[in-house]
């Protein structure tokens, strides 16, 4: 499986920096934000480095699928938001795809 050594997700994968897993499948990790925007804040990951969800789907539609499946069940309601921030005009700052599962308050639209 590929890994980028100077990726910061790549090393939370790895367990080389710490980060409060909730979550784990043979191709996925979940951890908790550290800088959490909501009550629940969870980004989920695919354990090979790819850079967004486009790279994701376009590697392994499955991969996609159990991203989704997984931000579904960390959501701490039935009511919650998934985000995947795109390229830097998106507002991506680590460049290892990741779905954020936003939950625990009522959201509000625009997002910003
Ligand atoms: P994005 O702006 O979509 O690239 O989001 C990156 C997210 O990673 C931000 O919400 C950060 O708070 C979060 N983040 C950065 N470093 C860590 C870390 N070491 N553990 C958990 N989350 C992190």
């Amino acid at each position: 499986m590929s890994a980028d050594p100077d990726c910061l997700f790549c090393k939370i994968v790895a367990g080389e920096i710490p980060a409060e897993v909730v979550s784990e499948t043979e191709t996925t990790v979940a951890f908790r934000d550290v800088n959490p925007q909501a009550p629940t804040h969870v980004l989920v990951v695919p354990k090979q480095h790819l850079v967004d969800a486009a790279q994701v789907a376009a590697a392994d539609a499955g991969l996609l699928a159990t991203l989704v499946a997984e931000a579904a069940s960390v959501a701490a309601s039935d009511g919650y938001r998934l985000v995947f921030n795109t390229g830097a005009e998106g507002g991506q700052v680590v460049f290892h795809a990741h779905l954020h599962v936003l939950s625990g308050r009522q959201m509000t639209w625009p997002p910003g």
